[in-house]
């Protein structure tokens, strides 16, 4: 064939997290690349998806997502966030954040509009926004705090801003931003008549007392703000792919358009059991949020008694690692001797960047079992630092 496929997607690499998986596959590394738990997951929230694959419905789903499920998630986020949603008109289920963030830019997004993205950025947003003919307009986040200014912001945003894609927590950073800097984006958002996607995926995974604040419960946000949740990340169940989208009815109008056309549906099956998940005890959160955050504290240690830079993760699954003091100026090359010659996967930064990237910090994933984890510094402490 001699015709062009589409210039955005062909051009692509293979996502980094597949790539360093694979390589972790063949050589036979220990995997602290791509973010899932090694935990098999509650098994009473396991066992209501399984009651429901054998005893429930198996056809299609109502498209916007079972009653039950965006009942469960009205009254989750009232509990939890202090939101008021109506279920039947501001709250719709996807297959995972992914399909919801790719329908929120292709409903939103006219060819032309500026949108503002913040790096490090995880690697699907950018091929999205240009599948969906945005502009990319980057707000450049570094390390060790990760924050952004009201200068940065004001470097970013114009009259041509259509929206803003946010995420936090923030993956790969493992950063939580401050309310001051929520407050700050949402004028920003608000004085250019601009939407807010929010990626929260990693909501409820925050640690040492941290509580999220979605960016919609900001003054002047609730009419313009998409919040994004994952199912996978709130219950640990990463494959599931169910995910939850939230916003006022004239967004959500438009949000269930190009959902109907993305996947139209998710597994009934699933649903139900995230809507009972849903629906657990505050202490079951609490557990999930002290266990990671000791898994997290157990990582650090074990890497800052290697003499490895640990830099401060307060959410998500991930820490990261400063590499410049080893003397290492290309963490890709880095990761990619890491996973062959000391048989440790981990991602490089640099992923998360479209341009000029910062080249020196490496992700590891500390949601591991200890057994995973101490493998992971029996061989780092090979590479003698
Ligand atoms: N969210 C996961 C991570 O950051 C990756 C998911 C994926 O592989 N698409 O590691």
């Amino acid at each position: 064939m001699s015709k062009a496929f589409n210039p955005v997607l062909s051009g692509l690499p293979t996502t980094i997290f597949e790539t360093m998986s694979r390589l972790a596959r063949e050589h036979e590394a220990v995997n602290l690349g791509q973010g899932f738990p090694d935990d098999p997951g509650a098994p009473d929230i396991r066992a209501k998806a399984a009651e429901a694959v054998i005893s429930g419905s198996n056809q299609y789903p109502p498209m916007m997502g079972i009653p039950e499920l965006r009942q469960a998630a009205a009254a989750h986020y009232k509990r939890h966030q202090g939101l008021e949603l109506d279920p039947d008109s501001e709250i719709m289920v996807t297959s995972g954040a992914t399909e919801a963030i790719a329908g929120a830019l292709f409903a939103l997004i006219a060819p032309g509009d500026e949108v503002v993205l913040f790096e490090p950025m995880y690697d699907a947003y950018l091929p999205l926004v240009l599948r969906a003919g945005g502009v990319p307009k980057f707000v450049k986040l570094k390390p060790p705090h990760w924050r952004f200014s009201a200068d940065d912001l004001a470097q970013a945003f114009s009259p041509r801003t259509k929206l803003v894609l946010f995420n936090n927590p923030l993956n790969p950073a493992g950063t939580v931003c401050p309310p001051e800097d929520l407050t700050m984006l949402a004028h920003f958002c608000m004085a250019h008549d601009a939407i807010a996607v929010c990626d929260e995926v990693w909501e409820h995974v925050v640690f040492d007392g941290v509580r999220h604040q979605p960016l919609i419960a900001f003054p002047g946000m609730r009419e313009r703000t998409v919040k994004i949740s994952s199912a996978g990340k709130i219950f640990s169940l990463t494959g599931w792919k169910v995910g939850m989208v939230m916003a006022a009815p004239n967004l959500m109008r438009v949000l269930a358009k190009a959902h109907q056309f993305l996947t139209f549906t998710t597994p009934p099956n699933l649903q139900v059991a995230v809507a009972y998940g849903l629906g657990r005890e505050d202490a079951f959160f609490d557990a999930m949020r002290r266990d990671f955050q000791e898994a997290r504290d157990y990582l650090a240690k074990g890497l800052t008694d290697l003499g490895f830079s640990v830099l401060n993760s307060r959410g998500t699954y991930f820490l990261n690692i400063d590499i410049a003091p080893l003397g290492e100026s290309d963490d890709a090359e880095f990761c990619q001797r890491l996973v062959r010659d000391i048989g440790v996967a981990a991602i490089p930064v640099s992923a998360f960047y479209a341009e000029d990237p910062v080249k020196t910090i490496v992700r590891l994933c500390f949601a591991k079992k200890r057994a995973t984890l101490d493998a992971a510094l029996e061989r780092l402490a090979r590479l003698k630092v």
